[in-house]
């Protein structure tokens, strides 16, 4: 950690929240001496400081430690990029377009990383109406099971979520242009279906 970074990105983001530097002083119970160091990078808040700050600056704890607030290009939410999460605590299951943090249960989450099906996670795809009429072997007991299906677009994502217990089976909508279909597993991680190509339809 720079101490002349972080003591940049805390005056920001104090003059964002609209704090004097007494004031930020006193809701940390510091001297006003020390955050005016801090700010000019003569020094750096104690680590025990260092959540106080977060909740008061409205910040993650990583931010403040790497001296740095994403300031990255916005990426335009493209859905070929979506990346999925799942909570090891509590299942929760969250997705991102962009590349920001995300957290539950206290934990910052990785993405899941996308395979291609191996053979137990391949799933029988086909075609029915507008829908794809997915069946798979896969267990579906509380320990291990299919989490989620999700088919993404271009522009959309569809997400089913499953349950244990429930049948090996599923419908999710045919998206157009480029769809993938991914299965999320319970246990092993989340894989990428193949898919039938797409019949042409009638003009
Ligand atoms: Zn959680
Ligand atoms: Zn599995």
């Amino acid at each position: 950690m720079e101490n002349c970074e972080i003591g940049t990105l805390l005056a920001r983001l104090r003059k964002e929240q609209g704090m004097t530097q007494r004031q930020l002083a006193e809701a940390l119970r510091v001297s006003p001496q020390a955050v005016s160091k801090w700010e000019r990078g003569k020094g750096c808040p104690d680590i025990s400081l260092l959540p106080s700050l977060s909740r008061i600056l409205g910040v993650a704890l990583e931010s403040l430690l790497l001296g740095d607030l994403a300031t990255k290009e916005t990426e335009v939410g493209n859905m070929k990029r979506i990346k999925f999460y799942v909570c090891p605590d509590c299942g929760n299951l969250l997705s991102a377009t962009g590349g920001g943090e995300i957290h539950c249960c206290g934990r910052r989450l990785e993405p899941c990383l996308i395979r291609p099906a191996d053979e137990a996670h391949t799933v029988r795809v086909e075609a029915a109406e507008e829908n794809w009429y997915i069946t798979f072997d896969h267990p579906m007991e509380k320990k291990h099971f299919i989490r989620f299906a999700a088919c993404t677009a271009p522009d959309r994502v569809l997400l089913v979520r499953l349950y244990p217990e429930q049948g090996s089976e599923l419908r999710i909508p045919q998206l157009r242009g480029g769809s993938r279909l991914l299965l999320g597993c319970s246990r092993d991680g989340l894989f990428e279906a193949k898919l039938p190509s797409r019949k042409p339809r009638n003009a």
